[in-house]
């Protein structure tokens, strides 16, 4: 089967030069060369099911294709810097050379003054000695999926025979660090380990050694099409509760000993909204559509998480990719995501950091009976509340000029104060934390340590 006619209404040509002045003058756009073929058989991947869509195809981007896309990316940005994200499916089963030559194209097509990142996304099973050489040697940054320790990441992470796959990721990352390759973790986040965020986040930390961690929640809905219909999910998709849980448990973890050697994206979000700086993740922007996907034949999606026929702007060989990201149905794909808040998003305190969460995860009625709230709220909600009054120290620390590093020696001075407090009130008391519960029932229910403070 090949990708059918879209569903929506057929768009309206935009002229070339109306179109850049519409189009974002940046826009991130997620390359996929192999398709949805990956060596792995992860359970709650959603872009295996995407093969159905290419039957026949070979899954592979062919030389004129990479040159057009290479060449039309970096006239259609506006910007000095532009980054090239490779992903799959699994990106490295199309071999180095295919990569080699794109690095060559870029340097053919890069305007002057112009600087050229990098992004591979991998399982890194399949990582050598020259794929270290290689991606250290042009500066490619590389995610890598790895979900925990042994037992939970080869609870979903398994290859197609059904075998476990730590090992082979812990291979490809001595890999990476012995090229001296700049990796981040990818860690998705669902039923096995949602419970257990100090194990991960500690196995990260200490045993991986990464400084570059991002947690991605796994919200998937339970249908044969692997499209974002139905409102049922899986078993493996993670709690609102759990989530908000998570986030506040490893904040609390990183606000007293990590911030400025430990990056969490969650954080670095978080921080640059309260600096003012508004979202750089989509998840938490008012409006989205910045953030595309083309497939390995030059197909382009509004998003990663909508490769499906009604999403399917055009293709790239047919229209330049400009005019696609300009069509008005981008636009409107962007702007869905502020339009269709339901009445509790918008009376929301937290909606400033939120707004709604993605779009794909927004499958309740709210407590108004309005449709579109997010499958995540609850966790959203608690973290947002959570991190309110330390990313406001942070920020002003930014402003004075002074690290917001500093925060850690404020929360464990607020820490030792209350641990004081707590120890000079009565077990009947209401806890000096202030919430509103006995000190039996609260902070001092367990010997009281800094660890038990962190609630
Ligand atoms: S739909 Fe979700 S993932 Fe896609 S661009 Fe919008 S917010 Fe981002
Ligand atoms: S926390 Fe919940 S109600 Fe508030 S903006 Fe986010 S999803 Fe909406």
């Amino acid at each position: 089967m090949t990708v059918s006619p879209t569903l929506r209404p057929a768009s309206i040509p935009v002229p070339m030069a109306t179109a850049e002045m519409l189009a974002p003058p940046a826009f991130h756009v997620m390359t996929k060369p192999r398709g949805a073929i990956c060596n792995l058989d992860c359970a709650y991947c959603y872009f295996l099911k995407k093969e159905d869509l290419y039957e026949g195809s070979r899954f592979r981007m062919d030389d004129a294709l990479l040159e057009d896309y290479v060449r039309q990316y970096i006239a259609a940005q506006r910007v000095a810097e532009v980054t090239f994200a490779w992903q799959g499916g699994e990106p490295t089963l199309m071999g180095i050379d295919f990569y080699r030559r794109a690095v060559e194209l870029q340097a053919r097509y890069r305007r002057p003054g112009m600087t050229i990142h990098n992004t591979i996304q991998t399982n890194a099973t399949r990582l050598t000695d020259e794929w270290g050489e290689f991606l250290h040697a042009n500066g490619f940054l590389v995610g890598v999926s790895l979900d925990g320790p042994r037992e939970i990441h080869d609870t979903f992470r398994v290859d197609k025979g059904g075998n476990a796959t730590f090992d082979r990721v812990m291979r490809g990352i001595e890999i990476l660090r012995r090229h001296d390759v700049e990796f981040n973790i990818l860690t998705t986040l669902h039923a096995a380990n949602a419970d257990d965020p100090l194990r991960i986040y500690r196995f990260l930390r200490d045993e991986v050694g990464t400084r570059f961690m991002q947690f991605i929640p796994i919200v998937e809905r339970d249908n044969a099409t692997g499209f974002q219909e139905g409102e049922t999910l899986t078993s493996r998709s993670i709690t609102g509760a759990q989530y908000g849980r998570f986030l506040v448990t490893i904040f609390d973890e990183w606000v007293r000993n990590d911030v400025g050697t430990v990056f969490v994206q969650s954080f670095d979000v978080a921080l640059g909204i309260w600096a003012g700086m508004g979202s750089s993740l989509c998840v938490q922007a008012e409006t989205c559509g910045a953030a595309l996907a083309m497939e390995h034949n030059g197909d382009l999606y509004s998003c990663d998480h909508y490769v499906e026929p009604l999403f399917r702007l055009g293709n790239i060989r047919e229209r330049p990719m400009i005019e696609l990201v300009a069509d008005p149905r981008q636009k409107a794909f962007g702007e869905a995501k502020r339009e269709t808040l339901p009445r509790q998003c918008r009376e929301c305190d937290v909606r400033f950091a939120c707004h709604g969460g993605c779009p794909k995860d927004r499958t309740l009625l709210d407590r108004y009976g309005e449709p579109g709230l997010n499958w995540l709220c609850e966790g959203y909600y608690r973290f947002f509340t959570h991190i309110d009054q330390p990313m406001q120290s942070m920020v002003e620390e930014l402003r004075a000029g002074r690290p917001p590093a500093n925060i850690m020696a404020m929360t464990r001075e607020a820490d030792a104060q209350l641990l004081d407090a707590v120890r000079r009130a009565g077990r009947n008391d209401a806890c000096p934390c202030g919430s509103g519960r006995k000190v039996k029932q609260c902070h001092g229910r367990t010997t009281a340590t800094t660890a038990s403070l962190t609630g």
